[in-house]
């Protein structure tokens, strides 16, 4: 049986989905509708006024957060998918069931803890 509400997970994941997708399309679009405000003092600091050398353009901090939004698609897709094939919550590489309570924090994870710290220690 499996250790999570798989509704209640795919709920989840369909709507993180929707969300990631409607931030893409804004920032690709040119919407301006997630932009963090901080630092812009409402005149509009374009990237030649910026500080040089700290301060990332606004061309260069969306991209970075598009960059994001795209990984974070792929994790949720492939989520869903292995929600779908029945290897959802199944760590892929040692096979065991990921407790419920990281898939809880962490709803789009692939690994166990025990592995995860062995990959992040860089001992694959
Ligand atoms: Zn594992």
């Amino acid at each position: 049986m499996a250790q999570f509400d798989e509704a209640a997970v795919r709920l989840r994941l369909t709507t993180d989905l929707q969300q990631v997708e409607r931030d893409i399309y804004a920032r690709t679009h040119g919407e301006q509708a997630i932009s963090p405000s901080e630092g812009i003092d409402g005149t509009g600091v374009t990237s030649e006024q910026s500080d040089e050398g700290t301060a990332l353009t606004e061309y260069e901090r969306n991209q970075a957060m598009l960059d994001n939004d795209r990984a974070l698609e792929s994790q949720i897709r492939a989520a869903i998918e292995r929600l779908d094939t029945g290897k959802y919550g199944i760590c892929e590489r040692c096979g065991k069931e990921i407790s419920a309570r990281r898939l809880e924090a962490l709803p789009y994870v692939t690994l166990c803890l025990d592995d995860q710290e062995l990959v992040e220690r860089g001992g694959a």
